[in-house]
């Protein structure tokens, strides 16, 4: 009987810290040093399949195994703004049209790059808008308007982003106030870089990289390569925090391709958007501690493909509407926890996921 019992009581043991090693090891909940998001404004499936016609069948896009998808709709419109979608990402709270930073009832809300400035992590911006565009606006300010970029810029202020690049120089030194922001930029140990060459140079410390006076131009029409390198040297420079690093990366204008129907435009700028996924993806790989979430705030354009040629990389293309439509969007995840973001759930739930990647806790 003796023996029994304690025959039992190993068995009991045996399994319970069996029990809690399968806890241990379910890959939900494996922990980011650094989190990627990298938001395709406009890019629902119909503009990643013509751009990955165009590109003769092939994205890197089609490494991602972890997939799923975010429903954009905004707290008072089934068809969502970037203003509203970039904040339900960046805040996890739903708003009314065109807020940037605030809940449906107007009140501030952190971000994820605020959280992860608060736990001591190096964070980071890199845009194919102006810096102050609502998608790069919902992660930094807290305004009613999101055409309200010189008190956007201001609020750049308020915070302390290691690495910023884009466009919109204009709205930080030819203010209707007056006040040059690059002179405090400067003052904060910010290396202002203006030209894309320039950034080759700098090898650390922080980087307020405004490097066209208002939109950065499109790919054809001599922006080229600004966003893969600009992500490669914010990659470099975000790196060297122990702490690990936030990094938001936007393929801008593929929704401005979309809001023109135009099928060049999306796909040039859908396929310069992969190549930089392709660069996240070659450093997550090495690194191993990175989470890297590929999705979009919205669908524009209602974009329908209704001809193409995978061999000769010929895509045709019919739009329903020159606005924002309310489909889901696709979610693409690589690295520790990625597995979270398979499913079908709100877009609020990606600051939710990201949050738990990084062990934060929600707190005001
Ligand atoms: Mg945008
Ligand atoms: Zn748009």
């Amino acid at each position: 009987m003796k023996y029994y019992l304690t025959f039992l009581l190993v068995l009991i043991l045996h399994n319970t810290a069996y029990l809690q090693d399968i806890k241990k090891e379910n890959p939900q909940d494996k922990k980011a040093k650094n989190i990627i998001l990298l938001i395709g404004d406009g890019m629902g499936v119909s503009q990643i399949f013509a751009g990955m016609t165009a590109n003769n069948g092939h994205l890197n896009l089609e490494e991602f195994k972890n997939i799923g998808f975010s429903k954009t709709q905004a707290a008072n419109d089934f068809i969502t703004d970037s203003g509203a979608g970039g904040t339900a990402i960046a805040t996890g709270y739903k708003t009314f049209g065109k807020a940037i930073g605030l809940d449906k009832d107007t009140i501030p809300r952190p971000s994820i790059l605020e959280y992860a400035e608060r736990n001591g992590k190096s964070t980071g911006l890199v845009v194919t808008s102006q810096v102050t565009h609502a998608t790069p606006a919902s992660f930094v300010a807290h305004q009613k308007e999101r055409y309200l970029y010189e008190e956007i810029a201001q609020d750049f202020l308020t915070l302390d982003i290691d690495v910023f690049i884009g466009g919109g120089l204009k709205y930080f030194n030819d203010r209707k106030d007056g006040r040059d922001l690059t002179t405090f930029l400067a003052a904060n140990d910010y290396q202002l870089v203006y030209k894309l060459k320039d950034l080759a140079k700098i090898k650390e410390g922080k980087i307020a990289g405004l490097l066209y006076e208002d939109k950065p131009p499109r790919f054809s029409k001599g922006r080229k390569d600004m966003l893969p390198i600009a992500t490669k040297k914010a990659i470099e420079i975000l790196d060297r925090s122990k702490e690990g690093f936030f990094l938001m990366i936007e393929g801008s204008q593929i929704d401005w391709g979309g809001h023109d129907n135009s099928t060049k435009y999306i796909v040039e700028e859908m396929i310069d958007f992969d190549n930089t996924i392709g660069q996240v993806l070659e450093f997550a790989k090495w690194d191993g501690n990175t989470l890297v979430i590929v999705t979009a705030d919205h669908e524009t354009g209602g974009m329908s493909i209704h001809d193409g040629d995978i061999a000769k990389g010929k895509v045709k293309a019919q739009f329903t509407t020159t606005d924002h439509t309310g489909v889901m969007v696709p979610v693409f995840a690589y690295g520790p926890g990625s597995e979270k973001f398979r499913g079908i759930y709100e877009n609020t739930e990606l600051f939710n996921k990201m949050m738990k990647s990084f062990g934060f806790e929600k707190g005001e």
